[in-house]
């Protein structure tokens, strides 16, 4: 069998013609005159905004121009990661997508499912010419994966429906009701190096083998964070040995918990002995505390060149205190529903040496209050330190509105096709609703999606049979409206 040929066909033809058309994040002329030329193709209203996005729009089946207008909103970009030995061209050449059993999966590239599928869906609906529905929109943004710019680009106005839904969620059964938020939180310091006593040693001391993770999705689980480890372990350094601190370097992504961290130190000779026991009690200490969330951590100290200076002893104290002061991890979970983070944050990048400290750390939150009071009380903390702190970057969350109208019709509707109840949740990450909803205001959104496997990487797969379901319901919801 062909892709074009699975069920229903109207998803699955447009998704092929879409593994034909490159479209790379950056690289989008192809796909957006692809969609241009598919909405002359069936009469639909369509055309590019200043920000790269397509917008399509179709007036209601007559007698239904009072209903809410619904915006189906996915993007058309996709992440172009290949195997190592794949000769594939992400500018130029098709994905070689296939079928294997209940799966559509492609060989050495990511498949492009994340969004097509969403893409795929919006074409269909579009082109069915039987369906009866009120004022329907297509929104397909541009350049998702890094960074958000069609979203961000997008003027208030230019899509008029109340309701959006997002076709770019992972697991069928699943509808989100709300996404986190983010800031960039910058600590920075500036100071005179001074010379290390001489007579003592240097040692290099190397913390590793932590799991890391999503800074959002995963932040819940308690993993541990390799600077507040190195933190801990360097305040008893100081204590017990007199520790002078030259450099730390640890962690290397603003969104991913820090698997590792360095610091070089120096010692008085008679304290190796004391320094060494010190990181073999730590390292056995760090491995009790995160008994089954962590295993494989490890502390070592190896001796190291001697460094030509390191950070005032106030400013040591002032650093290290800072970093076991700050905030990391959950702050809250949200009231109204239960187990599902709120607000949080990841101290992810600590740089210390030649006389600059910086900690750079990511808030993450649906509520934008709750945001902004996370990063003003990581502002307290460092600048209590004596450092100066610059809030960057930041966007809007979803913040989740239980007596939503459209979920509560995807609940009916669900219910009524698969007779069981969908899972509701809010996710701890970025989705483009939030960003099109600040810019929309009042605007009734949720999110859902066919099952989608390691999106992002080659094993990038969609279950066939969680497709055909994805667009019962949402063929549901287009015919019978939101109110
Ligand atoms: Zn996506």
């Amino acid at each position: 069998m062909k892709i074009e040929e699975l069920a229903p066909q109207c998803v699955w033809k447009n998704f092929y013609a879409l593994t034909q058309v490159p479209r790379p994040s950056g690289h989008l002329e192809k796909i957006q005159q692809f969609l241009l030329d598919f909405g002359k193709s069936i009469g639909v209203e369509t055309w590019k905004d200043n920000a790269g996005n397509i917008v399509m729009r179709k007036p209601a089946t007559p007698g239904l121009e009072k209903r809410k207008g619904l915006v189906l909103q996915a993007h058309m970009d996709m992440v172009p990661q290949k195997v190592a030995d794949s000769p594939h061209n992400f500018l130029t050449d098709p994905i070689p997508a296939y079928i294997d059993g209940d799966w559509v999966k492609t060989h050495g590239t990511t498949l492009g499912s994340d969004d097509g599928m969403g893409v795929a869906t919006i074409m269909a609906i579009m082109a069915d010419k039987k369906l009866k529905h009120g004022p329907l929109e297509g929104l397909i943004t541009a350049d998702e994966e890094t960074g958000m710019y069609g979203a961000f680009g997008l003027k208030a106005g230019t899509v008029q429906g109340k309701v959006l839904l997002n076709l770019d969620s992972e697991t069928e059964g699943e509808l989100y009701i709300g996404c986190a938020g983010g800031v960039d939180v910058t600590a920075t310091m500036q100071y005179m190096e001074i010379e290390p006593e001489e007579g003592r040693k240097a040692f290099r001391v190397t913390l590793k083998g932590l799991r890391g993770g999503h800074s959002g999705l995963e932040i819940c689980e308690g993993r541990g964070n390799a600077n507040k480890l190195m933190g801990r372990f360097m305040r008893e350094a100081v204590l017990q040995c007199g520790a002078g601190l030259s450099q730390w370097q640890g962690g290397n992504m603003r969104n991913a918990i820090p698997r590792d961290a360095f610091v070089v130190i120096t010692v008085d000779e008679n304290k190796e002995r004391k320094l060494k026991t010190l990181a073999k009690r730590c390292q056995t200490l760090f491995a009790e505390e995160l008994n089954t969330i962590e295993n494989g951590i490890t502390l070592t100290v190896d001796k190291c060149e001697f460094p030509e200076s390191e950070t005032p002893e106030e400013i040591r104290d002032n650093l290290i205190n800072a970093i076991l002061a700050c905030q990391n991890g959950v702050l809250r979970y949200i009231p109204t529903i239960p187990d599902t983070v709120e607000t949080s944050s990841n101290l992810s990048i600590v740089t210390i040496g030649e006389g600059k400290a910086e900690f750079s750390l990511l808030v993450r939150s649906s509520s934008d209050s709750m945001k902004m009071y996370q990063a003003v009380s990581l502002e307290s903390c460092f600048t209590m330190a004596g450092m100066k702190v610059d809030f960057s970057g930041a966007y809007s969350g979803w913040q989740p509105n239980v007596e939503s109208h459209v979920l509560a019709e995807m609940r009916k509707a669900y219910k009524k096709l698969f007779g069981k109840e969908p899972e509701v949740k809010v996710i701890h990450a970025g989705l483009e609703c939030g960003i099109i909803g600040a810019v929309n205001e009042g605007m009734d959104m949720i999110s859902f999606g066919p099952t989608l496997m390691s999106p992002h990487s080659p094993d990038e797969r969609v279950h066939i049979p969680s497709v055909q379901k994805f667009y019962d319901l949402i063929l549901h919801v287009v015919e019978d409206g939101v109110e």
